[in-house]
């Protein structure tokens, strides 16, 4: 018999976990404590990169999560654009990564091409020559609008099945297994009765469960972002990222030639900040510009604080203003984000008891590859 689920936490990762079981004919009550969801999952960039994860399963949950999108927005408009994602060398050695990179998808069939600066500059003419050096672009991958992806989600989940319940503004203060059923409260003394309960609690470890988060080596990371004025008469479609995405993300470092790049190449301002710049046109024209990465362990996250820090806009700023011109830099948001990640393992799961499980700490990963990841997981938990 199909059973009846309570998923904790309207972000990617509870959604996705929803839309898995759906799928499986169970029914589903999803519990958000915001009004909305306002966390990690509207706040970032909305692009969907599996070219940028570890080589093996992460891998494949972004590119299962690439179809699954696809299903998606072919029968709800979800606001997903297919207009890939270029990484662009700035210098001969990130390119070099580059190639290796782009031999090694070829090897396992998933579309990418190398472009050379003339080609890179053709389609992109905002980039500044004096940056690029060449690029290696991924046709197939997506991008989304992050402030409305989410709230599309859950209303074509509404939308397509009966068995589908979406409770917002209520938070979960309580979750508890007897006699082979859980219940689960809010903090307004509602209570809802499931065969198993998931928990995709972001960077909340202060609401249900605390002590098990203790023997983890859940991180928080702060991020900070921007974004212009719309700028409809610049055209930068796609998921741009650069010379030191090269440097930083995952699939990158699995290639032999990653180790001859210069580190000296690297401004350490900006190292120490953990920086590196991606943009992200919205469809209204703005461009949003980020990030940097603090980090601190889960139990002292508040100490990462709440300022936005100019000082690290203003590196940020200055290495975007290196990349591309653009008719005017005036900045119309700054806002910071946050989000769970595990310090060794890819995502962070357990059990408590038979039935309730936490799953959290996807990390910067989890538009990418949640929805993929939420099939294996469901296909586990039922
Ligand atoms: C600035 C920034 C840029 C990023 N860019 C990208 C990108 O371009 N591509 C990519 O793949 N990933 C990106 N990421 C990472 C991605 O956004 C996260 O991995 C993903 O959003 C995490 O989703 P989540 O559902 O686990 O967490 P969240 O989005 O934090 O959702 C958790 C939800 O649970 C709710 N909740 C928690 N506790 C309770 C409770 N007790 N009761 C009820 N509700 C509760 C919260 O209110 C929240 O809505 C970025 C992240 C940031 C911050």
């Amino acid at each position: 018999m199909a059973k009846s689920l309570v998923i904790v936490g309207g972000g990617i990762l509870g959604a996705a976990h929803a839309y898995a079981a759906l799928k499986k004919g169970s029914t589903v009550t999803l519990i958000e404590k915001d009004l909305q969801p306002a966390e990690a999952t509207v706040r970032n960039f909305g692009q969907v990169v599996p070219s940028g994860m570890e080589r093996g399963e992460w891998f494949e949950y972004g590119r299962k999560s690439l179809q699954l999108y696809q299903e998606i927005q072919d029968q709800y408009e979800l606001g997903i654009r297919n207009n890939g994602s270029i990484y662009i060398a700035s210098t001969e050695d990130e390119m070099n990564v580059n190639i290796e990179l782009c031999n090694y998808y070829q090897s396992i069939q998933y579309p990418c091409q190398l472009m050379s600066k003339a080609e890179v500059l053709a389609k992109y003419p905002s980039l500044k020559s004096s940056y690029v050096v060449g690029a290696l672009f991924f046709p197939q991958e997506y991008s989304a609008e992050p402030e409305t992806l989410i709230h599309n989600f859950h209303q074509f989940l509404l939308q397509k099945y009966e068995n589908y319940t979406f409770i917002v503004g209520k938070t979960v203060v309580e979750v508890e297994e007897k006699n082979e059923l859980c219940t689960v409260r809010t903090a307004t003394n509602e209570k809802y009765s499931c065969d198993e309960v998931i928990v995709c609690n972001g960077r909340d470890f202060k609401t249900l469960f605390p002590s098990e988060f203790n023997d983890s080596d859940l991180i928080v990371s702060k991020l900070h972002m921007f974004a212009t004025s719309p700028l409809p008469q610049v055209h930068l479609p796609g998921n741009i990222l650069t010379g030191l995405t090269i440097r930083r993300y995952e699939s990158f470092e699995c290639c032999s030639s990653y180790k001859q790049l210069d580190p000296t190449l690297v401004n350490p301002r900006l190292k120490e900040n953990g920086i590196h710049i991606l943009f992200k046109q919205r469809v209204d024209g703005s461009i949003i510009i980020g990030d940097s990465h603090e980090y601190a362990t889960f139990d002292k996250a508040d100490q990462l604080g709440f300022y936005v820090n100019n000082k690290i806009n203003e590196l940020m700023l200055n290495e975007a203003k290196r990349i591309i011109e653009l008719p005017n830099w005036e900045i119309a948001q700054y806002w910071v984000g946050y989000y769970a990640q595990c310090k060794e393992n890819p995502i962070f799961r357990k059990k408590v008891g038979d039935k309730i499980h936490i799953i959290t700490g996807i990390g910067g990963k989890g538009m990418t590859t949640s929805l993929g990841y939420a099939q294996e997981s469901i296909s586990e938990i039922l």
